[in-house]
């Protein structure tokens, strides 16, 4: 396995000599590829073509969730901590959060992807919504604002939506986040309550809210697909 950095990325490939006529490459996690080359293609010879695809390899690999298979799930870094993850077959579905030995105990009916997606929806939901709640009424009483109502969906594209009624919407795999994105993610919507646009007045506006806006929202626009779950 060898090691290249792209785009400040940091991969992990490795290659496998075929009877092959052309290099080929594929991708096989968010930050992982595999080459097949012919017989006797050089190194120096892989690493042109590595760098001759570099963007397609770092635009298709952000698009890869970085846990792609919940059944051997093992680790969760909630809001930047980390917690084990432990999952159990049982009768019933249930999921429990040892926040104090950081240690989240999935059971599940069924081992499966899709029913574990669903077990992980469902419960991570209701403690997602209780924290967003709190960081809004943090936030909310210091910087004088308020909304009107809060909902947690999954959108692909979007981490967070403001209304122009004052309805506050998030994705709830922003928990999955560093807790400075994740309250960056909320602070660009409370300052939409303000400013339903990205006028100059609103980049200003969410300067104030957060210091570190500039390097946050790089961060997210670049690192934050990664950290979805599914
Ligand atoms: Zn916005």
């Amino acid at each position: 396995m060898d090691t290249i950095t792209l785009n400040d990325k940091q991969f992990f490939y490795t290659v496998v000599h075929k009877r092959v006529k052309n290099m080929n490459l594929r991708l096989l996690t968010y930050n992982s590829f595999s080459i097949s080359a012919p017989h006797f293609t050089t190194h120096a010879h892989i690493h042109r073509f590595i760098t001759q695809n570099q963007l397609w390899i770092f635009v298709n690999s952000q698009k890869i969730p970085a846990h792609k298979d919940l059944i051997s799930l093992q680790q969760l870094s909630i809001l930047g901590e980390d917690y084990s993850v432990h999952i159990i077959k049982s009768l019933r579905d249930k999921l429990t959060f040892n926040h104090k030995d950081r240690l989240i105990i999935i059971k599940s009916s069924q081992l499966t992807n899709s029913h574990l997606k669903k077990v992980i929806h469902k419960y991570f939901k209701i403690f997602v919504f209780k924290i967003i709640q709190k960081e809004l009424s943090y936030f909310c009483q210091k910087f004088d604002v308020s909304y009107s109502k809060l909902s947690l969906r999954a959108p692909k594209t979007r981490f967070g939506s403001c209304s122009s009624r004052g309805n506050l919407s998030f994705n709830w795999q922003i928990i999955f986040f560093p807790y400075d994105k994740f309250q960056h993610i909320i602070l660009h919507e409370l300052a939409h309550l303000t400013h339903h646009n990205h006028s100059h007045k609103f980049w200003e506006l969410l300067g104030d809210y957060d210091p570190n806006s500039a390097q946050n929202k790089h961060w997210i626009k670049k690192e934050a697909n990664k950290f979805l779950l599914f």
